[in-house]
């Protein structure tokens, strides 16, 4: 076993894949305009993913996978992808979760677990309707609040309630969020804004963690949770409940020292980090249809990419100067 590190010692055990760039929702935080889709030759095949994500677990120590989009659930073909993830389960220790906006989600549920699905992160940026219809382009908060009821019912181990929290537009439902994760005892997740191509990052829109956690706790005491290595959340239990908060602080506070994150896009790039520079990701895909895609080739690139990992995120000012890629293609 060969596990990936970087100059700074940082041993790279998780890795998120995106696989779609395409996605059903408009959500304002990340590409309302939806322009410069990938083309269909230039996406990653399922079989060429699985490939990726076999040679990873099974020779470089990945045993964390998140499959992300755009919306992963728009590919039809996706319940394949877990298919063949569940048989990497049957013999290396693996847990795989998704992220997904739940519009697709309800009707798979029963099939996703039995497949081996163990957590669930959807997307809830409002508890109100006609919020969550402006936040995202669609009028499809009943369906999704329906597709965590069923998420639970079922027995995924995780479900979790993912929130980007934007100052002035939905930072008022915070007390209404804890209320949520304590009736429903689950886990909502306020995530920093963050910046990236395509959309128009403000500064004046963004709200740090820390005053994030003071808006929460007029709803009750947080009780802090210990510190999960590798973890890129802070998390609280909600006193005399069950149900939890994390706050992400990706941009105020950042959690770099402990990356363990690779992230494989939609059209085969491994990027070493969320807001990778040119530099910092390579070409899997080309090499891959090329007849020196052998997978040492492969694992060569990614070794030789994270020699260019750099320590922490730069401030936020630079990363908005520097992102090229649009979250939608990144998978967050
Ligand atoms: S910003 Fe980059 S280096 Fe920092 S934790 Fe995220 S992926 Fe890792």
């Amino acid at each position: 076993m060969k596990p990936f590190c970087d100059s700074f010692g940082r041993t790279h055990s998780y890795l998120r894949v995106s696989v779609t760039d395409a996605c059903n929702m408009r959500c304002t935080y990340c590409d309302p305009s939806h322009t410069g889709r990938f083309a269909n030759d230039r996406l990653l095949s399922m079989q060429e993913i699985l490939r990726i994500v076999r040679l990873f677990v099974t020779g470089h120590g990945i045993t964390k996978l998140r499959l992300t989009g755009g919306e992963p659930m728009v590919r039809r073909d996706i319940l394949q992808l877990f298919r063949g993830i569940g048989e990497l389960k049957t013999t290396y220790p693996l847990t795989v979760g998704m992220t997904t906006n739940g519009t697709l989600l309800f009707d798979h549920l029963p099939s996703l677990r039995a497949l081996g699905l163990d957590a669930l992160n959807i997307s809830l940026d409002s508890l109100d309707r006609d919020r969550f219809h402006s936040i995202t382009g669609m009028d499809a908060l009943p369906h999704i609040l329906e597709s965590f009821r069923r998420a639970q019912e079922l027995g995924f181990p995780s479900v979790k309630a993912n929130v980007v929290i934007m100052q002035g537009v939905n930072d008022h439902e915070i007390p209404d969020f804890v209320r949520f994760a304590a009736e429903h005892s689950l886990t909502v997740r306020f995530i920093e804004y963050m910046p990236f191509a395509k959309n128009k990052w403000e500064s004046d829109r963004f709200i740090d963690f820390r005053s994030m956690k003071q808006i929460a706790e007029q709803e009750g005491t947080l009780i802090p949770m210990a510190y999960q290595p590798h973890s890129v959340s802070k998390d609280f239990r909600i006193a005399g409940t069950n149900g939890m908060v994390s706050f992400i602080s990706s941009v105020s506070d950042h959690f770099c020292g402990g990356c363990n994150r690779l992230r494989l896009t939609a059209d085969g790039q491994l990027r070493t980090c969320l807001f990778a520079l040119p530099s910092m990701e390579t070409d899997l895909r080309t090499l891959l249809r090329s007849r020196e895609g052998s997978d040492e080739a492969i694992a060569d690139a990614v070794r030789n990419v994270l020699k260019n990992k750099w320590e922490k995120h730069p401030d936020p000012d630079t990363i908005v100067s520097t992102q090229h890629s649009v979250m939608r293609a990144i998978g967050g």
